[in-house]
């Protein structure tokens, strides 16, 4: 019977991480000095209009799991490319979760190739995905970077090149933060898109 109960276990006891994983958690509870500015709670965005009603960042558990790994590293480095940032660096999350009646409305405005089909949904529907980039931690403000959020140009891909040596530079230590030590897949299309190189269900989870 023992030997029943332990086999049981063994059985459950991935199931339930594996619900736990995908849960959504509020980034902000965990990881106090990540810098949020939500672009589709403002109307500066490729929309042009205020999509979200709040301010709080959800991402999955499995996702903010690896984005406070990334966080804990970029507090210690206090020199990147010849610049001095005494208090280190630190991500700054533009987007996270989104709820599925948003994507419809983008959809609706731009559809494909830039918005992901809302039928499938994207991986922000999933919370699996985090737009985001790099900034001083004692000031806040932005490192230099290809493109400014959601412009949707060929310089906004991994691949150009056509940059001043320093923007490279950002954005290369963006992609081996995310990738290297966050184990996160880059899109090509896009240098501040991140996911989880696994795929969770769809959520439709309501923001308030
Ligand atoms: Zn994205």
């Amino acid at each position: 019977m023992k030997y029943l109960l332990f086999a049981c276990l063994l059985l459950i006891s991935p199931l339930y991480s594996q619900s736990a994983q995908d849960e959504l958690v509020n980034v902000k509870e965990f990881i106090h000095d990540i810098v949020l500015d939500l672009k589709y709670n403002t109307e500066d965005n490729f929309l042009s209009q205020k999509c979200y009603t709040t301010d709080e960042c959800y991402l999955s558990r499995a996702l903010l799991e690896r984005v406070i790994l990334i966080q804990d590293s970029l507090r210690n480095i206090t020199i990147h490319d010849g610049i001095s940032y005494p208090q280190g660096l630190a991500l700054k999350i533009w987007d996270g979760y989104r709820p599925r009646a948003v994507q419809y409305l983008m959809w609706e405005l731009v559809g494909p190739p830039w918005v992901a089909n809302p039928a499938s949904g994207s991986r922000h529907n999933r919370g699996e995905a985090a737009d985001v980039t790099l900034v001083d931690r004692a000031s806040g403000e932005e490192l230099e970077m290809p493109t400014y959020f959601d412009e949707f140009t060929p310089a906004a891909a991994h691949g150009y090149m056509n940059l001043p040596a320093n923007v490279i530079a950002n954005r290369e230590l963006l992609k081996n933060m995310m990738v290297q030590v966050g184990g996160l897949n880059l899109y090509d299309a896009e240098w501040w898109h991140y996911t989880l190189p696994i795929g969770y269900p769809l959520l439709d989870f309501q923001m308030k």
